[in-house]
């Protein structure tokens, strides 16, 4: 390209840390790792004891050390560990029905006066609207 700049591999910052007298030093590999675990892997490690006491005590449900990374909500599943709020969302997502959504359903059976009856697990079922 005619006009490119190079970049340097280094930024702004670190320029004006070395104009102002700073050293740049190699890493020095110590051999030890230090992790910290409730950081590195979003607390998961210590969810364990707190998702095994939930179990001995038959919760389907257990609140993590900490809360999820991508939702922010603190309710995990007890058997699978999954965030539940992460669940219904990927729920949510797949059968395309937000709340909204339902509420448009709601009100085309209001104004329609039906109902809607259907079939699942070979048991009938049906959809209606009451008042509350
Ligand atoms: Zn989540």
């Amino acid at each position: 390209m005619i006009g490119a700049q190079i970049k340097p591999d280094y930024s702004d910052a670190i320029a004006e840390f070395v104009k102002n007298g700073g050293e740049i030093k190699q890493a020095v590999n110590t051999h030890k790792a230090e992790f910290n675990f409730s950081v590195s892997t979003g607390g998961s490690k210590q969810n364990i004891p707190l998702r095994k006491a939930a179990e001995a005590k038959g919760l389907k449900t257990y609140t993590p050390f900490s809360p999820c990374e991508k939702c922010g909500t603190s309710e995990r599943s007890t058997k699978t560990n999954a965030c539940l709020e992460c669940d219904r969302r990927r729920a949510r997502a797949k059968t395309g029905l937000s709340l909204k959504n339902l509420e448009a359903v709601g009100h085309y059976l209001l104004d329609k006066g039906e109902s809607v009856e259907f079939t699942s697990g070979g048991k009938k079922y049906v959809l209606k609207v009451e008042v509350a």
